[in-house]
């Protein structure tokens, strides 16, 4: 039976470390600062909003979000992310996504201050991550690759499968684990027998966005497996890993809720703890 990689337990280590370093930070004068920029009313990007503000509120981390209507431009939106790049109180930006139909996203990315960025999703960071270079790295593979590490295991050389090319998780994770020396390979939606590439992996990680996609079947006996799939399912949190046939075959598992969601937030609250003691 599989090992529960338990991020609530991971997250509240870290965050009490963050806590420690903010303190010390606020020591020299300086207090770490979050902005999350929210346009129109999506309910669950209002949630994870409110979810950043309260990890922020957690550790000492100063954060506010500045709420625009459905219907702001790419002007204003844009001048919003400059007035934020100039503003000496904010070491971090955030513009929560999905934006609304009609506003260009890697525009808007693209204004934010690399310094700034710490979600990691500005083309700089993510050329950065790719040519090994330190830069900011998007929370949701941080926090898996932490996950990863908590197993103990030597990762050189290990056979690592990522299910999803996108770029917030999947593309970014797969250049992760290649910097950690394990043998990437990154499947999608037009991979031709799935099954055959997933049995190989030691790592497999699962960010699909299809409930309970990922079976025991599909898993090499004492894999890690990483399950980043959030998909709302009759009012209950499912991931992408199918638990009760996944987790008697894997060596190590992450639950949902409970796994790289708790731990997404954490990384967070580190990366804007970073960019502020890089600014000061
Ligand atoms: P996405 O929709 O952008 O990407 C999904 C990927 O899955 C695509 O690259 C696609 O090629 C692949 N895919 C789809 N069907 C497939 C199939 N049949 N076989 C193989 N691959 C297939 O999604 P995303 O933004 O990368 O998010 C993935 C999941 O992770 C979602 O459930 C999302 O909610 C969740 N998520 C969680 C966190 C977190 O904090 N835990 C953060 C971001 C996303």
């Amino acid at each position: 039976m599989a090992k529960i990689l338990d991020g609530k337990i991971m997250s509240e280590v870290l965050r009490s470390e963050i806590a420690e370093r903010v303190v010390r930070l606020k020591a020299r004068g300086v207090t770490p600062g979050l902005a999350v920029i929210l346009v129109g009313n999506d309910p669950a990007s209002e949630i994870y909003v409110r979810n950043k503000g309260k990890g922020c509120q957690e550790v000492g981390i100063h954060s506010e979000t500045v709420k625009l209507p459905e219907d702001t431009s790419q002007e204003v939106l844009e001048r919003e992310i400059e007035r934020l790049n100039c503003d000496p109180a904010i070491h971090g930006i955030l513009v929560q996504l999905p934006l609304p139909a009609g506003l260009d996203e890697a525009a808007a990315l693209a204004r934010i201050l690399p310094e700034k960025d710490v979600d990691g999703f500005h083309l700089l960071n993510a050329g950065r991550l790719l040519t090994g270079e330190a830069g900011v790295i998007p929370c949701t593979p941080r926090g898996a690759l932490h996950m990863i590490r908590q197993t103990g295991r030597d990762l050189n050389g290990l056979e690592a499968v990522v299910i999803g090319r996108s770029n917030i998780v999947g593309k970014p994770m797969a250049a992760l684990l290649l910097r950690e020396n394990c043998t990437v390979t990154i499947c999608h939606s037009r991979t031709q027998n799935l099954k055959e590439h997933t049995r190989r992996a030691d790592i497999l990680v699962a960010a699909v966005g299809k409930a309970g996609f990922v079976t025991g079947d599909m898993i090499k006996p004492g894999a890690i497996v990483i399950d980043v799939g959030i998909n709302r399912v009759d009012g209950k949190v499912k991931g992408d890993v199918d638990f009760d046939s996944a987790a008697p075959v894997a060596g190590w598992i992450t639950p949902v809720p409970g796994g790289v969601g708790k731990m997404t937030i954490t990384m967070l609250l580190q990366n804007t703890l970073e960019a502020a003691e890089r600014m000061s």
